[in-house]
C-alpha cells in the first residue's frame, strides 16, 4: 500500500498530483440546469431515421482519419470561407489541449472569470497561465490587458465570445486591438455562437494570428463530443500533426453528418432557447433581491441578495440543479449560473427559485 503510494508520488508529475479531477455534480432525477445542455430531443421520426444511419456504420473499421465528409458538411452548413481549414476535436476541450501541446514553450493568457478549462489545460501541460480581471460589467479591461500582454508576451490567448460564465460578448473593436497588438496566437472560442448575432469567423480570415473554435455541445449535441477549429492552413497543418489519428469515432462522424442534414432542427431549437432566455430574464428581473446580467448565451448569470450558496442548496432540495459560482471568483460574489431550458422546465425552475428566495 505505501509502496503503491510511494510509486505514484514518485512517478506522477507534481503538477498533476496537485490537481483535482474535473468535478461533475451528481444529477440523477434532477432538473439539470448546470451544464448548458440543450433540453430538446429529436422527434421520434428523426430518431428512427438516425438509428438507421447508425445501424449502417462500419463499427468494425477505423473511422475516416481526416473525417473529410464531416468537414465538408460543416463547411457548407456554417459557410466556412475557402481560405480557412477545419480541424475536428473530441469536443473543443481536446482542441484547447492540442493547441497548448503544439505551441513552443509559451505561456497562455485569458481573462477572469473565464472558461475553467483554459487554466486546467495550461497547468496540465506545464504552461504558465496569466489572467486579466474583467471590468465589473464583465467587459475587457483594455488598459490592463494590453499592458499584461506586452509585459508577459504570452504565446496563446483564449477569449470566449460570448464568455462563460458571464454570458456577454466582448467588443469586436477591442478584440481587434488585442489581435493587432500581440505576438500571440489568439483563439476566439465561439462555443455559444448559436445564441448570439456576433460571429467572429471572418477574423480568422482577416488576421494571420487568429483561430476560431466552435462546438456542437451547446448547440444541442453535448453527448456527441465534436469541436471545430477554423484557421489558416499553415496553423491547422501543424496542430493537426499531434491529433490522434482516429479522434473522431465512427458513430460521431455518422451522427454529425445526419445532424447537419437536419441542421434546421438545431437552429430552430437555438431560436426557441433565445426567446426562452428573454422570457426567463424578464421574469427574473421582476423579482426583488435578484440582479440579472445581460446574456447572449444559453444561460443566465444572476446575483442574489440572499447568499447564492443557500439558494443553490434550497434549489437542490427541490431537485433543481444550477451552477453555484459563489466562492469561485470575487467578481461572481453570490452568483448562480442557470442554463436556459424549455418553457416547461424554465417555469419549474422559476417556481423553485421563488421558493428558494
Ligand atoms: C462548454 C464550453 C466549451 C467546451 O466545449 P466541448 O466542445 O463540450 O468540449 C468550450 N468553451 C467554452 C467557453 C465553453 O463554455
Amino acid at each position: 500500500m505505501s509502496k503503491l503510494s510511494d510509486n505514484v508520488s514518485r512517478l506522477v508529475k507534481p503538477v498533476i498530483r496537485d490537481m483535482k479531477a474535473y468535478h461533475v455534480a451528481p444529477s440523477d432525477g434532477m432538473l439539470k440546469l448546470d451544464a448548458m445542455e440543450n433540453p430538446y430531443v429529436w422527434s421520434d421520426d428523426l430518431k428512427q431515421e438516425w438509428l438507421k444511419t447508425i445501424a449502417n456504420c462500419e463499427i468494425n473499421r477505423y473511422p475516416s482519419a481526416a473525417a473529410d465528409e464531416v468537414v465538408d458538411a460543416i463547411r457548407k452548413a456554417m459557410n466556412v470561407p475557402e481560405d480557412l481549414d477545419v480541424m475536428l476535436g473530441n469536443g473543443s476541450d481536446e482542441l484547447i489541449q492540442l493547441l497548448a501541446l503544439a505551441l513552443d514553450d509559451v505561456s497562455m493568457l485569458s481573462v477572469e472569470p473565464a472558461f475553467v478549462m483554459y487554466k486546467v489545460i495550461a497547468d496540465t501541460v506545464g504552461m504558465d497561465y496569466y489572467s486579466v480581471l474583467l471590468n465589473d460589467d464583465f467587459s475587457l479591461n483594455m488598459d490592463v490587458l494590453l499592458e499584461t500582454i506586452s509585459e508577459k508576451n504570452p504565446g496563446l490567448i483564449f477569449l470566449a465570445v460570448p464568455n462563460n460564465p458571464t454570458g456577454n460578448c466582448f467588443d469586436e473593436a477591442d478584440l481587434r486591438k488585442i489581435i493587432e497588438q500581440t505576438n500571440a496566437l489568439v483563439v476566439i472560442d465561439e462555443a455559444y455562437v448559436a445564441f448570439t448575432d456576433a460571429d467572429m469567423l471572418s477574423l480568422a480570415s482577416e488576421y494571420d494570428n487568429v483561430l476560431v473554435m466552435r462546438t456542437f455541445s451547446k448547440m444541442g449535441l453535448a453527448g456527441l463530443r465534436l469541436g471545430m477549429l477554423f484557421g489558416k492552413k499553415a496553423w491547422i497543418e501543424e496542430i493537426n500533426k499531434i491529433r490522434l489519428p482516429y479522434n473522431i469515432n465512427v458513430l460521431t462522424q455518422a451522427t454529425t453528418l445526419f445532424a447537419l442534414q437536419h441542421y434546421d432542427v438545431l437552429l430552430e431549437q437555438a431560436e426557441k432557447l433565445k426567446s426562452e432566455r428573454q422570457r426567463l430574464m424578464a421574469e427574473l428581473i421582476a423579482l426583488d433581491g435578484v440582479e440579472v446580467f445581460p446574456s447572449e448565451a444559453n444561460f443566465l448569470l444572476v446575483r442574489t441578495e440572499k447568499p447564492a450558496e443557500e439558494i443553490h442548496l434550497a434549489l437542490k432540495e427541490s431537485s433543481v440543479l444550477v451552477k453555484c459560482l459563489a466562492n469561485t471568483h470575487p467578481l461572481l460574489n453570490s452568483c448562480l449560473r442557470i442554463t436556459v431550458s424549455t418553457e416547461e422546465e424554465n417555469s419549474r425552475f422559476m417556481q423553485a427559485f421563488k421558493h428558494a428566495l
